[in-house]
């Protein structure tokens, strides 16, 4: 459920959570040299994303999209002041020095003093996006002060008959001082979880206030008959006011109400232009609810959404993820603007119309098969605009709404967003990483042609297939495998979807073009499983994630099966280790058979011999390669975390008629944050 990190992929382009993309073409659009890594800096690369097939796009759906897009720019500042309430006053200091600073700009303080502004706009705030942990400017205290010397007091955002000086001592602990506000989201569970975390959902209010205070509103609402299935607190602040504590909704009229006016005014431009009669219900409801704040009509909004299947743009707008409140009920706000990409989707469609053909030919043993499966099929979308907590870091994946009644009652869209894991896959490629840990000059090459496309399939093979395929014995629960079901599971599906890649029927069904696309995935899953996936732990460490163990335990397994007959090589050269498959046929074959095991583990639910294979091939980590692949990582000095560009979109017009919506490729981050700061900042930053 929800959204997928892209961390998951920060270091390997080949990962079960890419996304599907057709093969051949479309995708490449005659641009072969886009640049897509722009900057490094900290621990962030900044990477720009293409949006391929936008200009085939009616004038009415690029309409719906710039419309949506302005939608998604207006809620940009609601995200900061959520993350931490300073947030707004601190970007702001940070932008308008960065702006009007009127000292040496070529010094080393000055260089560390934008490195510290890029984290910000990068982590919409002084947190670590991902940590959630309080970062620190690398300048000091008193340059700190010199940078406020020097630029204009009319820029300053000061309070009230504030001196310069003032405002200097108001600022500097709250940038400087590790102990003020130092985490985001504190989930300790021996603190007070709302009082030690720095996100602003919480204000004068303890823990227990707030589950009490929810507690009884739950419980009212039931003693009153009312809807008890609404998520509670979701699009509000809870605080204490003149000694009561109540809801601050976040609405037309309440809280952020002069961002979330703009966000209305979008919606109605766009709903203008919408496609068909479900859309245009979905995003009446979505106005109506940012009028009225009441969480009923936001389900009323999801269940809408969740029909809006033949449109082809599509967009998610407001409170929805709550991993940023420590309790876990408050919605970040968030905005992806996106289209459906057609060709890509197919590919999704064909293998889930086949499912049969692919259960009834797989390796498991008969008994083991499900006489009737349903594969599943999930949207390939291309993203034209990612906002709010979706920018500059943004998932891969979307699978809502989140409510689980609308999700059992209604279902639920779940969507992988193809040019966003073409920009991982493409900025991967000058990296160097495949330069160090690929054995040969053919693997590189290979991958290079193919390796997307192998990627994408066998996560469509994984998700579409895998998963859903074979059956377990009557009497067996899924819960049999105890700690060991996920790895067990996802092994399972990764086998299913290994097996098939290298399939006569792929071929025949036009998905790929030849034998090299199995191989690319071969070359690339054996060399991750064995090797490359290490770098994610830390030294002395186990696996311990249920994926990575998953790919640990078949790269080692097929290894140690085919040892005798080489079909897997470890090749030590240079003094560096590399693995080199010999036979694929064999290969294929010998997956196929852990297949068949790990199927028969699974239906019958059993436990022993589940944790003999995740014991066996795949916790432990051999020190001495550990250490090696560390060391060579390193030296590569890939930044771990990736935030992109949006595109801009500028209307063309003849008179007052709109005639076209142009898209362009900024390449400048800072340039892009200090636009958006400028052109959609709605909230007060005091
Ligand atoms: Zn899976």
């Amino acid at each position: 459920m929800r959204t997928i990190s892209t961390l998951i992929i920060m270091f390997i382009a080949t990962t079960v959570f890419s996304s599907p993309q057709t093969g051949k073409d479309t995708k490449k659009d005659g641009n072969g040299d886009f640049r897509y890594l722009t900057e490094q800096f900290a621990d962030a690369k900044i990477l720009r994303y293409q949006v391929p097939g936008f200009e085939d796009l009616s004038l009415s759906q690029k309409k719906l999209i710039y419309y949506l897009s302005r939608a998604a720019l207006c809620g940009r500042d609601i995200t900061y002041d959520q993350n931490y309430k300073m947030n707004l006053l601190i970007r702001r200091t940070l932008e308008v020095i960065y702006r009007d600073f009127s000292g040496d700009r070529s010094s080393e303080d000055y260089k560390k003093f934008v490195v510290y502004l890029k984290r910000v706009w990068f982590c919409n705030g002084i947190h670590h996006h991902y940590s959630t942990d309080k970062f620190l400017p690398e300048f000091s205290q008193a340059y700190f002060a010199n940078l406020i010397k020097k630029t204009p007091t009319e820029s300053l955002p000061l309070s009230k008959d504030q001196t310069k000086n003032q405002f200097v001592l108001e600022m500097t602990p709250l940038i400087f001082d590790p102990a003020i506000a130092p985490k985001r989201v504190n989930l300790d569970p021996d603190s007070d979880l709302v009082l030690s975390s720095a996100s602003n959902f919480y204000d004068g209010v303890n823990q227990q206030e707030a589950e009490d205070f929810y507690a009884k509103m739950k419980s009212d609402a039931k003693r009153n008959k009312q809807d008890t299935l609404v998520s509670f607190g979701l699009n509000s602040k809870l605080v204490r006011e003149n000694g009561k504590i109540v809801e601050k909704t976040y609405k037309v009229g309440g809280l952020y109400t002069q961002a979330i006016e703009q966000i209305v005014v979008w919606l109605e431009s766009a709903l203008a232009v919408t496609e068909t009669p479900e859309q245009r219900d979905a995003v009446k409801k979505l106005i109506t609810y940012y009028r009225s704040g009441n969480l009923k009509t936001w389900d009323e909004y999801n269940i809408a959404w969740v029909k809006d299947l033949n449109s082809l743009v599509d967009f998610v707008n407001g409170f929805i993820e709550v991993y940023g409140d420590p309790m876990a009920m408050k919605g970040s706000w968030e905005s992806i603007v996106n289209f459906k990409d057609v060709e890509a989707t197919k590919r999704t469609e064909i293998l889930s119309k086949n499912a049969q053909f692919f259960e009834d030919n797989s390796p498991v043993a008969p008994e083991f098969k499900k006489k009737k499966v349903k594969g599943v099929t999930a949207k390939v979308i291309t993203a034209a605009q990612l906002g709010g907590e979706c920018h500059p870091t943004t998932p891969i994946g979307i699978n809502l709404p989140n409510a689980p009644w609308i999700r059992k009652e209604y279902g639920s869209k779940s969507v992988t967003i193809d040019n966003i894991t073409m920009a991982y896959d493409q900025a991967a490629k000058g990296n160097g990483f495949l330069d160090e840990f690929a054995f040969s000059k053919e693997e590189i090459a290979r991958a290079g042609e193919y390796g997307h496309l192998a990627g994408n399939l066998t996560t469509d093979l994984h998700e579409c297939l895998g998963h859903g395929s074979g059956q377990l014995n009557k009497g067996v629960g899924t819960d049999a495998l105890k700690n060991y079901h996920s790895t067990i599971e996802e092994s399972r599906a990764d086998l299913f979807a290994l097996y098939y890649i290298k399939d006569q029927a792929l071929v025949n069904f036009g998905l790929v073009p030849n034998d090299e696309v199995a191989k690319a995935e071969y070359d690339s899953y054996i060399r991750n499983g064995l090797m490359t996936q290490l770098v994610r732990i830390q030294p002395g460490k186990t696996i311990e994630e249920s994926h990575m163990r998953d790919r640990a335990l078949i790269a080692r397994w097929v290894y140690e099966k085919g040892n005798a007959a080489k079909v897997i090589e470890k090749v030590t050269r240079d003094g560096k280790t590399y693995f080199k498959i010999n036979d694929y046929d064999a290969l294929r074959i010998q997956f196929g058979e852990l297949l068949k095991i790990v199927q028969r583990i699974t239906s019958e639910g059993d436990y022993n011999a589940a944790r003999e294979l995740v014991e066996n091939y795949a916790v432990q980590v051999d020190p001495a390669l550990h250490k090696e692949v560390l060391a060579r990582y390193e030296k590569l000095k890939i930044a771990p975390y990736t935030g992109f560009i949006n595109p801009e979109y500028s209307l063309v017009r003849d008179g007052d008629t709109i005639t076209d919506v142009k898209i362009t490729y900024p390449d400048d981050f800072a340039a892009q944050m200090m636009l958006y700061s400028k052109k959609y900042s709605f909230l007060p930053v005091r």
